[in-house]
């Protein structure tokens, strides 16, 4: 999410920006800053002496472009002038960027410009109010929320901006699955509302439901939830109970996810997007998934870059139907040895949960391959404590956890998640 804020010199963008970009762990930028990083120029000021307005208007522009494509989430404070480089707003919002002017009586904004002659379309107070004058219906025009900053300090202005993003709305989420009171996901989720002050809009909850009560719950979701994180055994048997799936849940066949807006139930799967948080990146490596449920549709989704997929699973066919959706190749008893030759094994099986348990094809682990345990309880599991006396990289199931949970909780919000303190639960 990228939200960008405008407004008027002494508006508070810049400093309201890196207050927020704190709260919500997000990078912050100030593209007057970005573009004097970009150039060879001491100041705006210089640029508009030496080159005028016309070219400063080109470089915010090119600024606004790189940044909407870009990609990253930040908080952008964009110069008060930029409503006035063609195309530029346009462009960052492009982006998928929300913006918000933070308005201000001029009286106000007055008495927060310290030196006038240094702003290069200012030169007094009557000309910087008309300017103000000028300017205001165009901030209100690329707006899609006005904070009226008034009285409001920068952190009366930080928790405005949160609150309108989150909605005034109550929003109730909620785990389900069975057994499902061992579940983290409350606890992460709330770690989050407690962080970023909205833990009297959004609520979260544990509901044991076993899959032929799924149908019963499914008639309150509608009315009653924002949101449902789901886990075993639900995680297929809800898509029938959806509107409509994300392309990833589609693919693997599975969802961890479920947004509720306005009664139309939408499923998602996070659970790929955790192993990638987990793994990082992928590319060109080799990689063995054990397993052929949910969660190694998953993990196969995420490897999609890789070089090469194995897969093995203890009933064959599970895996071969697995495998040619994804284009994994298929591991048995006799070529189970492949392992040895994987950068990346990923335990993605039930065996180890009982905490005695292992995979068939731990023999074969060598030093220096990465080892994703996806089982985080017990930590270790037999197979991860294996891989560790073996000097594997070895991954916890947690960290696919946190990464899911982190993705959810965007999904859930509309809010960025702020994951040190969400982190700090586990
Ligand atoms: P699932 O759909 O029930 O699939 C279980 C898989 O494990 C199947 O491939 C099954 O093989 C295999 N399996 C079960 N017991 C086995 C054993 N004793 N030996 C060898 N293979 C065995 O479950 P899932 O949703 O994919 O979850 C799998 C694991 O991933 C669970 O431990 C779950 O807790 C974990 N997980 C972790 C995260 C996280 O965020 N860390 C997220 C999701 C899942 P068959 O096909 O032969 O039955």
């Amino acid at each position: 999410m990228k939200i960008i804020l405008t407004g008027f010199m002494g508006a508070g963008k810049t400093s309201v920006g890196r207050a927020l970009a704190e709260r919500l762990e997000l990078k912050f930028i100030d593209t007057d800053q970005y573009i004097l990083d970009k150039t060879s120029f001491k100041s705006v000021r210089e640029i508009f002496e030496k080159k005028g307005e016309k070219y400063f208007r080109k470089l915010e522009f090119n600024a606004a472009r790189a940044l909407a494509d870009g990609g990253a989430d930040a908080v952008i404070a964009s110069g008060g002038g930029m409503i006035n480089a063609p195309g530029a707003l346009e462009a960052l919002k492009k982006g998928g960027g929300v913006c918000f002017f933070l308005d201000a009586p001029f009286e106000i904004l007055k008495t927060r410009i310290k030196n006038f002659t240094t702003r290069p379309l200012f030169k007094n107070h009557v000309s910087a109010r008309a300017l103000y004058n000028a300017r205001q219906h165009i901030y209100k025009g690329y707006a899609d929320h006005i904070i009226h900053r008034g009285k409001l300090d920068i952190g009366g202005t930080v928790q405005a901006i949160i609150k309108t993003l989150a909605g005034a709305a109550k929003k109730k989420n909620v785990v389900i699955g069975s057994p499902v009171a061992h579940s983290l996901s409350p606890r992460l989720h709330k770690a989050g509302y407690k962080a970023l002050g909205v833990e009297k809009i959004f609520s979260f909850g544990y509901k044991e439901v076993t899959v032929t009560e799924l149908r019963d719950f499914m008639r309150h979701t509608r009315k009653e939830y924002n949101g449902l994180s789901v886990t075993m055994p639900l995680k297929t048997e809800i898509i029938k109970y959806l509107d409509a799936l994300e392309p990833a849940a589609r693919k693997i066949n599975a969802v961890n996810t479920v947004v509720n807006k306005n009664g139309f139930l939408t499923g998602y799967n996070t659970d790929y997007q955790g192993v990638l948080y987990a793994l990082g990146n992928v590319k060109g490596k080799t990689a063995v998934v054990l397993g052929a449920g949910g969660a190694a549709r998953a993990a196969l989704y995420a490897l999609k870059d890789a070089r090469q997929i194995y897969l093995y699973n203890r009933t064959l066919r599970h895996a071969r139907e697995a495998a040619k959706i994804f284009g994994a190749e298929v591991l048995d008893d006799k070529n189970l040895k492949l392992i040895s030759r994987a950068d990346i094994i990923i335990n993605a099986t039930s065996a180890g949960m009982d905490g005695v348990s292992r995979p068939p094809g731990a023999e074969y682990l060598k030093a220096g391959q990465t080892l994703l345990e996806m089982i985080y309880k017990p930590n270790p599991t037999p197979l991860a404590a294996l891989a560790t006396l073996k000097c594997l990289t070895v991954i916890t199931g947690e960290k696919m956890l946190l990464g899911q949970a982190l993705e959810q909780f965007k999904i859930f919000t509309g809010l960025p998640a702020p994951e040190k303190a969400i982190k700090e639960v586990l």
